[in-house]
């Protein structure tokens, strides 16, 4: 480790700090000019109705194939492209890329489709976003009501009466707001009263406390009830095991995303299975 002193002041460096932000130098400058180079594509995991196993909508998952780096994944670059304001441009391509791809898949299936896109902090408090989304809409003529712009709680306790500010605004707009990774940030039962939302999104980090002793956990339990209760519309995230797929049914929980239904898709695999699911149910 080196020691970088100062008057009276040293800064020790842990070698592997170092590292950590050797990579994110690397990462920035590569990020940089991915979206340019054609690396960056979204992959659509199917948001599943719990009550028909239909497919409802999906949520845009960003991927990023660096061609110097291979793939990285969105909790390594997500990040580096908040604290460059990286997120800025690349946001606005991913909520018109899928735009553009919800209102193919509903004038090509006939059915109404919701389209989910993730906001991160910087984005929502941008005074861009709200363009953003306005030219995303009307470049493809995707009905404001069907989008969902996730946020979570981390995004919104930085600075609360902006963020609250924010989501109005969003909303106004006639789109929904779903809360991402609901129970995973402090204090969420106060931002459920603070944030006007219309779906929560139970973290799957919950959803893995249901295990196979059949038995819905508590906790659970509590989330869906205060959705519920709340008015709230409530997607599971994670669901993996059949288990956790019945007594989320049990429970009254409305939808579901996650391995056990389908991995996140690309853009023709997500065409085939609405096409495969509407002929099964002859519509
Ligand atoms: P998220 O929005 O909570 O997305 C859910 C994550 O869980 C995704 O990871 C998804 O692939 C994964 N997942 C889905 N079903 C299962 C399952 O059954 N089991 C397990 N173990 N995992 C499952 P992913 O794609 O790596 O994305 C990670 C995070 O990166 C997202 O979390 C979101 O916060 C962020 N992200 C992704 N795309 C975007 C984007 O376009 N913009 C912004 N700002 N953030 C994004
Ligand atoms: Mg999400
Ligand atoms: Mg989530
Ligand atoms: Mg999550």
């Amino acid at each position: 480790a080196a020691k970088l002193s100062g008057r009276g002041r040293s800064v020790v460096f842990d070698p592997a700090m170092r590292a950590s932000a050797v990579a994110a130098r690397e990462l920035e400058q590569e990020l940089q000019g991915a979206l340019a180079r054609g690396e960056l594509r979204l992959a659509y995991q199917p948001v599943v109705d719990l009550a028909d196993d239909r497919v409802t909508g999906f949520e845009a998952l960003l991927r990023w194939d660096s061609r110097r780096l291979g793939p990285v994944c969105p909790s390594r670059f997500v990040p580096v492209a908040e604290a460059s304001g990286l997120i800025e441009a690349i946001g606005a391509w991913v909520l018109h890329e899928a735009c553009t791809a919800a209102a193919a898949w509903r004038a090509e299936h006939g059915r109404d489709l919701t389209m989910a896109v993730n906001v991160s902090a910087v984005q929502l408090t941008s005074p861009h976003l709200i363009g953003h989304i306005t030219d995303a809409l009307a470049a493809s003529g995707l009905p404001a009501s069907a989008l969902v712009l996730e946020v979570t709680e981390t995004a919104l306790v930085s600075d609360p009466e902006r963020a609250s500010e924010c989501l109005a605004a969003l909303r106004a707009l006639g789109l929904r707001l779903a809360l991402d990774d609901f129970g995973t940030g402090y204090s969420s039962l106060a931002h459920l009263r603070q944030f006007t939302v219309d779906v929560l999104k139970i973290d799957r980090s919950f959803v893995a406390t249901i295990g196979d002793d059949g038995v819905m956990p508590p906790i659970v339990r509590g989330m869906i009830d205060l959705g519920r209760t709340l008015g709230l519309e409530i997607v599971a995230e994670g669901v993996e095991t059949e288990t956790q797929r019945r007594l989320l049914v049990e429970g009254s929980c409305d939808s579901a995303q996650g391995y056990l239904f389908a991995r996140p898709l690309e853009p023709a695999d997500a065409s085939l299975l609405l096409l495969a699911t509407s002929v099964r149910a002859g519509a």
